[in-house]
């Protein structure tokens, strides 16, 4: 087996473990693998050894992997910061966008989506407490860009998505991702139906498995460290 392969293996037993602690089944917790900086091969591999979904976080990287790859069938999530000038590439090839922050981003993918693709899945970025990157938006602004995406006719929306600040005490990483899952079910009570918490990556999974995450981005305990230069 690749080192990756391996990897992956490693990463299904902690999301299984996770789960079983919280009662969960562990199918209840999707696997996406985080390819970016990291070269077409090991996407390959990682699909060799039955992996389907990737998440990329720059559009042109992302885009060329996908032309490269498309007769595997593979399902790809864009997980970056997203400008308004660079939408219709992923519109145009993406399945997933999990970083929908604003309005103004949500009406261009949806107008952009072809008609010929089913709507593009999406979820709405949020700013929980102590957040790693400034992206995303506040908790109050969360519910009304949840309904205005809703009713945009080129997407479905299917979630909320996080990105805590890194921290190693176990306790402590659950707290942003309650608030989360909180803020997903108040937005369910309101009538919108969300089955997605995209939440947890390779240093927090286990915290993010335990708050109810669907959807777990992992890179690094897959791939390896990454090199950005
Ligand atoms: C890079 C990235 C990940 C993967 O992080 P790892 O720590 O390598 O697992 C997950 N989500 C987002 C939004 C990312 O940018």
């Amino acid at each position: 087996m690749s080192a990756i392969a391996d990897n992956l293996q490693a990463v299904q037993a902690r999301i299984s473990h996770a789960a079983a602690a919280v009662g969960r089944s562990p199918e209840s917790v999707r696997l996406l693998a985080v390819s970016k900086t990291w070269p077409l091969s090991c996407v390959v591999d990682a699909a060799e050894a039955g992996q389907r979904a990737f998440g990329e976080n720059y559009v042109q990287e992302g885009v060329d992997k996908i032309a490269a790859i498309s007769g595997r069938h593979l399902e790809w999530h864009f997980i970056g910061p997203l400008q308004s000038n660079k939408t219709k590439p992923v519109a145009e090839h993406f399945d997933w966008v999990h970083s929908i922050e604003r309005l103004k981003i949500a009406e261009r993918l949806s107008a952009q989506r072809p008609t010929y693709l089913r709507p593009l899945q999406v979820c709405v970025q949020v700013n929980v407490s102590g957040e790693a990157s400034k992206s995303g938006c506040t908790p109050d602004e969360a519910l009304a860009l949840c309904r205005a995406v809703a009713a945009l006719p080129g997407l479905q929306l299917r979630g909320l998505m996080a990105i805590p600040e890194p921290v190693d005490d176990p306790l402590a990483q659950r707290q942003p991702f309650r608030q989360l899952r909180q803020l997903s079910e108040q937005i369910r009570a309101a009538g919108l139906p969300l089955d997605t918490l995209s939440m947890g990556m390779s240093h927090d999974l286990e915290a993010a498995v335990a708050e109810g995450a669907t959807i777990v981005r992992i890179g690094t305990a897959i791939f390896g460290e990454r090199n950005y230069a």
